[in-house]
């Protein structure tokens, strides 16, 4: 390469892209590579009751310190209600007044007057190989460190692994100490149905250990796109892997793999507590 060669270019990506590329690189080329798209499945009860919790505690914070009460939360609640992916409206609304339940236990161990420093608020940086941006959904002030809050609304508990493990809340730790200028390695993940909140204290080398495994999957991705622009076969370069996610994936009726994955029907996370779906 010459002395003035150009750059490379930085990968732009979510933690969200880089873990569908972790999960199954088949589902990240229908999702980001394939034009037009292959359709997709119906909705999701379970991302929908995660969506509608998601946007009633953003507005949550929204509104004035005075007003944030309990009260506010059934009016929050329905404004925003997503109802796609429920059986009947005999089970949407049983699901409407568990997610009211939900909310109402946790905003009343909040402090209203307190102010976040985020919420649902876009975090960017770039790395040597990465242009890294995402959203988190909450980032508290304790002390004079940044704390990443994620909201979970899945059936499944979790613990000190689940948040020690998860690459995005490292990504979003990572791009939120740069932005902000400030020390950010606390990382918790609260859980809502249960009220439990799993907590992690990232060092610097464990940030960067999830960083180099982001870049490294970043560098498969680049190195897949590039195979099938030379003429690789497109089914090669993005392998399937299946296993349990295909029975909730977006693309099980297009991939071959997934054909064979039992089908579960669209609200089967919310009805059945043992078929929990994966959560992103
Ligand atoms: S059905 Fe399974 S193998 Fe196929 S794209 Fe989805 S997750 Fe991947």
């Amino acid at each position: 390469m010459g002395l003035f060669a150009p750059p490379r270019r930085l990968f732009s990506c979510t933690p969200s892209r880089l873990g569908t590329y972790e999960d199954c690189p088949r589902r990240y080329r229908y999702v980001y590579v394939d034009r037009p798209a292959p359709r997709r499945g119906p909705p999701w009860a379970h991302n929908s009751l995660g969506a509608s919790v998601h946007s009633a505690l953003k507005n949550w914070f929204g509104l004035a310190a005075p007003e944030r009460t309990t009260a506010a939360l059934p009016r929050l609640l329905r404004a925003t209600w997503v109802r796609e992916g429920y059986r009947d409206d005999e089970q949407e609304q049983q699901a409407f007044q568990r997610a009211l339940g939900w909310l109402e236990t946790y905003v009343e161990g909040l402090d209203p007057a307190a102010e976040p420093l985020g919420v649902e608020r876009t975090v960017g940086a770039p790395t040597t190989v990465l242009a890294l941006s995402g959203r988190v959904d909450r980032i508290d002030e304790v002390g004079d460190e940044l704390v990443i809050v994620d909201y979970k609304t899945g059936r499944r508990d979790l613990n000190g692994d689940d948040a020690r493990g998860s690459r995005a809340l490292a990504l979003y730790a990572y791009a939120a100490e740069r932005m902000f200028r400030r020390r950010c390695r606390r990382v918790e993940l609260h859980h809502l149905p249960t009220g439990t909140v799993a907590t992690h204290e990232h060092t610097e080398e464990s940030l960067a250990r999830h960083l180099r495994r982001a870049e490294q999957t970043a560098q498969d991705v680049i190195d897949a796109e590039e195979a099938v622009a030379a003429g690789a076969d497109p089914d090669v370069a993005f392998p399937t892997t299946p296993g349990p996610i295909c029975s909730w994936c977006d693309f099980r009726r297009t991939c071959p793999a997934g054909a064979a994955a039992p089908e579960r029907e669209p609200w089967a996370a919310i009805e059945r507590p043992s078929e929990s779906a994966p959560e992103g």
